[in-house]
């Protein structure tokens, strides 16, 4: 299959079930936003769930905030967003770099990557990535922005954070929030939107080299290994170091993780080193017990929710001559269980069914589906195309030994397996 066909799949897939649709579309849609429908946010809260699990549940010297999208402008004066994108911006519209209109010499340098081609630029745009809004009802109304990141919350609530809780450094803040961009080519399906959800951890390190090097290391492998244990495939994945002029203004050290996505490797996860630039820039410092007063360097772990989401799906997809299988880990899959009678017009069986049904809905956390539509074969491949890990059946002899059949999605091997054992077997798969 060719890389614009698994986009195409994808894409259609996503609407079809009820993963992603285009933002308004009964309105014509606007360019850069999407819709989660009733399967696509079960995958994305599950993506965060995980997350959250990993990066605040699972250890001692990570907290969690939620910090507001709108803040005083002020914070992104001095966090250095509204100056660094001010200039008149060309994007290269095959890989969505961006150059300032005037850098001839790094234009020309640029284009040689692409074969000499002519024609990559957009039109000079003078530039501001941060979406402006206005606050009030009278005029003059007062401007602020939607935030460009979600970082800069950590870093205002900074102070906060440190005299309400018992953390010492190193310690880390981590949030999930959406972001805004005004991007000048969003594209690529949700990889690039104008309205995204991000998910990361500022970690503070005292400020020295060996310290800062270190965390960056570990905080990378991290990461890394988080993509991993969610079934996302070894060769999928690639760090990337940023050359030196690439990395962003506060960026002292970054690498991507980086996905083999259908349009060429892209993008999922960016581990910063910020050095003390943040905290410095809003007059930020940190009291040790003995009295020592620092500023912390930061240690940044930034993913996209969405960007995961949609890699997850691209990985995940598996078709042959028969069946389109989404192999989603069963902690991400948006249906974890569904149930069904074996025939649709069985009093008995539809109520014993039912009873399983609701027994599952009772004891696990997650969705679970009840199916009853149509012949067996295609609820299992209705179900393995959202990725449901576990089917079960519920037929004639369920109603003497009160047992049910249990199918797994991708070896579609079938067992049988005890009613009073079913949840309990389901939860330890499922885990
Ligand atoms: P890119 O180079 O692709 O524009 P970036 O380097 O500007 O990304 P960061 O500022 O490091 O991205 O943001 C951290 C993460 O937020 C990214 O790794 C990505 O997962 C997500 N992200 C950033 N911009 C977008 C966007 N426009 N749409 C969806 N996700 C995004």
């Amino acid at each position: 299959m060719n890389s614009s066909s698994l986009m195409e799949k994808i894409v259609a897939l996503c609407k079809r079930r009820g993963f992603i649709f285009p933002g308004s579309e009964i309105y014509g849609g606007i360019t850069g936003f999407w819709d989660y429908g009733p399967l696509g946010v079960e995958l994305k809260n599950n993506i965060k769930k995980e997350w959250w699990k990993s990066m605040v549940y699972k250890r001692s010297d990570v907290v969690g905030i939620d910090a507001a999208i709108i803040m005083n402008p002020e914070v992104w004066a001095k966090s250095g967003h509204l100056g660094a994108f001010a200039d008149p911006l060309v994007e290269c519209k095959i890989c969505h770099k961006r150059f300032r209109s005037d850098r001839e010499e790094e234009k020309d340098k640029h284009l040689k990557e692409h074969l000499g081609k002519s024609d990559v630029w957009t039109e000079a745009k003078q530039f501001n990535l941060l979406t402006e809004v206005f606050l009030g009802v009278t005029e003059p109304k007062e401007k602020a922005y939607l935030r460009g990141e979600i970082t800069q919350g950590v870093f205002v609530d900074f102070e906060n954070v440190v005299s309400s809780s018992r953390i010492k450094i190193p310690f880390g803040i981590a949030q999930i929030g959406k972001a805004f961009r005004n991007e000048i080519t969003p594209g690529n399906f949700t990889f690039r939107s104008r309205e995204f959800e991000q998910m990361e951890l500022e970690f503070f390190v005292k400020p020295q080299d060996q310290e800062g090097d270190k965390w960056f290391e570990y905080w990378k492998n991290e990461r890394m290994k988080w993509y991993l244990s969610l079934g996302m495939k070894k060769e999928s994945l690639r760090f990337r170091v940023h050359a030196d002029k690439e990395r962003a203004h506060y960026a002292k050290k970054a690498e991507d993780i980086e996905y083999n996505a259908p349009f060429g490797w892209s993008e999922l996860e960016g581990i910063h080193h910020r050095g003390d630039w943040d905290l410095s820039a809003h007059k930020l410092t940190y009291k040790e017990e003995d009295g020592e007063e620092f500023t912390p360097w930061v240690i940044e772990t930034s993913g996209g929710v969405d960007r995961s989401a949609l890699f997850f799906l691209v990985d995940a997809y598996y078709e042959d001559d028969k069946r389109v299988v989404l192999k989603l880990h069963p902690k991400l899959a948006p249906v974890k269980v569904a149930v069904f009678p074996l025939l649709a017009n069985k009093e008995n069986l539809i109520s014993l069914a039912k009873d399983v049904y609701k027994s599952l809905k009772e004891n696990i956390d997650g969705m679970i589906m009840f199916d009853d539509r149509g012949n067996i074969g295609k609820r299992y491949y209705a179900q393995d195309e959202i990725g449901t890990p576990f089917c079960v059946t519920v037929d004639f002899q369920s109603l003497e030994d009160k047992a049910v059949t249990v199918r797994d999605r991708d070896t579609a091997k079938q067992e049988r397996i005890k009613i009073e054992n079913l949840y309990k077997y389901l939860l330890e798969k499922l885990s």
